[in-house]
This record gives structure tokens, sequence and C-alpha cells, in this order.
């Protein structure tokens, strides 16, 4: 795969996968999904996650924020 290929891949630079629901710090992800949403985290970096893990990944990654700080990333 190049870079010269993404004029057939929609938005595919720059797409996070999911690092969801455990914030990838317990092993690589094995979601792979594109993120969609950005989970504010505290003293982290924010964490990215899908739809599917987004709720999981507000309960069990470290640092989130509560109240949620939530952002729709794409
Ligand atoms: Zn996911």
């Amino acid at each position: 795969m190049t870079d010269r290929e993404n004029g057939g891949l929609a938005g595919r630079d720059r797409t996070a996968s999911c690092g969801g629901p455990y914030g990838g710090e317990s092993g690589p992800g094995d979601c792979g999904d594109p993120a969609r949403f950005e989970v504010a985290r505290h003293l982290r970096a924010p964490l990215w996650v899908c739809p599917v893990h987004l709720g999981p990944s507000l309960l069990l990654a470290d640092g989130v924020l509560w109240p949620p700080g939530i952002r729709l990333v794409r």
C-alpha cells in the first residue's frame, strides 16, 4: 500500500484505528475499526474509539473523565 493510492480510498489518510476498549495499553488493539470518537482522558492522550467500543472504553479505559468528554472526530 502506498500513499499514491489514497485517491481510491476516501478518507484513508490519517484515519486512526480504534484503541478500545482498554485504551490500547493492555496490548495491541484487536478491533481495527476506524475511530469515530475521541474520549478525553486525565493526564493521558485522548483515546480514539469506534462506535462499538465507545461505551466499553468509557467504563474500562484508564483516566477517562466523568462525566465523559466525547468528541466526534469524523
Ligand atoms: Zn473498536
